[in-house]
């Protein structure tokens, strides 16, 4: 049984409370492009700065990066994306349809949705002809093949040009690694799926420089590691799973995917890839550049071109993922509309707190602005007095807020207020000036 499709709904909620837009929409929208509004960015930020503590703040053996977007032309031909970073395109000249040659079954023919392109008998498919995924541009006044650059399909070049540079400032020894978190854009011919696939997107990537026999092992070691993270990040871990790659590219000694369950026809899809590369890269750039790129081993003096074992991961894909594994719908009791929940890791969670005032009255706005100031100095906070509060507890409920604390007639007598827990619905009574110590504890970082 596949797990329900949540994507539309997810779609307009994602619109509706502001966590993403579609890129250019009063002028009808960019193919596949995306922005991100308030709850979004601080969704997205919470993931990366997840990843950025887990593969470089927390480690010696990782330091981080922010190499360019445009980089030297050359680098494209010595990676192979000039000559091979291609799909091989299709145009229907019935339905000027565009498709993925070797994706047809994933498709549909947007005259008979029920069968693939090619399959109506009204389809005229043409050749299969060569498609570069990069995006060409200019650098300079002059718009002549001399001045072509592309913007980077990809943030790991970046790295692997850097990585004497890396290594020599921070004085790392192999096996060491370098992580980088970017955007990359690459002109699919489909893409969809909301932020699943798009023509512009973030990447996570790290690559960990090891010695050459050594890399199975780090290899087997990252695989875990990664798959950790995304356990860490509260997706379910009966929605996970690896995945082997059927054909490996002609550099790669072992690849494997990380798959989630975006549910419906979407089903198992890939988020994160890790990839043992050997020297193929390293090794191209020192041929391209002429510049060696070699690790000495003092110690040992043993000069080599290390293996870089990959990781390589989608920051919208993740994110995607995160909101598909928490979108919820439940019942509540004398509510026949139920509740809808973003149940997010609270590390996730966009605002971590929400303070009410039951009524105008009495105090409780200002007793209720003062605890939500005091608080934002620690987390995202949100306040609110408009609507009832079985009204305002659901707007929280939707954009994944773990916890919100209501303050009361009593509150300005006694200096409590009650707390509410997403989850369990359990409501605590706690004294306000506690409430940093309460939420500190129930909220990792
Ligand atoms: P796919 O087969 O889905 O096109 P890929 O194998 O080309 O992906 P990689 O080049 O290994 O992907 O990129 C690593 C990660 O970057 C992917 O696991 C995914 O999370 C993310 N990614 C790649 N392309 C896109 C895209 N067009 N939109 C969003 N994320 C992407």
């Amino acid at each position: 049984m596949p797990l329900p499709d949540v994507m539309d709904k997810l779609v307009s909620l994602c619109k509706r409370r502001g966590f993403i837009f579609q890129s250019s929409e009063i002028y009808g929208g960019t193919g596949s492009v995306w922005d991100y509004g308030p709850l979004g960015v601080e969704l997205k930020k919470n993931l990366k700065d997840s990843w950025w503590r887990a593969m470089v703040r927390s480690r010696d053996d990782i330091e981080g990066l922010d190499a360019a977007i445009l980089m030297h032309p050359r680098v494209w031909e010595a990676s192979g994306h000039v000559a091979g970073f291609v799909d091989p395109l299709v145009d229907c000249r019935t339905c000027k349809g565009r498709f993925r040659a070797d994706k047809l079954e994933d498709a549909q023919c947007p005259q008979k949705p029920s069968k693939h392109p090619g399959e109506h008998t009204a389809c005229q498919l043409t050749e299969a002809r060569q498609f570069n995924l990069m995006f060409k541009t200019f650098m300079g006044p002059l718009e002549e093949t001399a001045s072509v650059v592309y913007l980077r399909p990809e943030t790991a070049q970046g790295i692997f040009v850097n990585f004497l540079n890396v290594q020599q400032a921070s004085r790392q020894k192999v096996p060491f690694g370098i992580a980088q978190i970017g955007k990359a854009f690459r002109n699919e011919i489909t893409p969809g799926n909301f932020i699943f696939r798009t023509r512009e997107f973030e990447q996570m990537e790290m690559q960990f420089f090891v010695e050459p026999g050594t890399d199975e092992e780090h290899f087997e070691y990252w695989k875990a590691e990664r798959m950790r993270w995304h356990h860490s990040l509260g997706l379910s871990p009966d929605r996970l799973r690896y995945k082997a790659h059927e054909q490996l590219a002609h550099y790669a000694r072992a690849a494997f995917d990380i798959e989630f369950d975006f549910g419906g026809t979407l089903g198992f899809q890939e988020i994160e890839g890790i990839h043992n590369r050997t020297d193929f890269d390293l090794g191209r750039h020192q041929e391209y550049s002429g510049k060696k790129l070699e690790y000495f081993d003092q110690p040992r003096n043993k000069r080599y071109v290390p293996f870089v074992i990959e990781t390589s991961v989608g920051a919208d894909r993740v994110t995607l993922a995160a909101l598909v594994n928490a979108y919820r719908e439940e019942a509540v009791e004398g509510e026949p509309e139920g509740r809808v929940v973003l149940g997010l890791h609270p590390s996730l969670a966009p605002i971590k707190a929400a303070v009410f005032a039951l009524t105008k009255k009495e105090g409780q706005p200002e007793m209720a602005h003062r605890i939500a100031g005091e608080l934002r100095r620690h987390f995202p906070v949100d306040y609110d007095e408009t609507g009832s509060i079985g009204k305002r507890y659901r707007r929280q409920d939707e954009v994944g807020t773990p916890f919100c604390i209501t303050v009361d007639g009593d509150s300005t007598k006694d200096g409590t207020v009650t707390v509410r827990d997403r989850d369990t619905l359990k409501q605590d009574r706690i004294a306000a000036d506690a409430l940093r110590a309460y939420l500190e504890e129930r909220l990792p970082s």
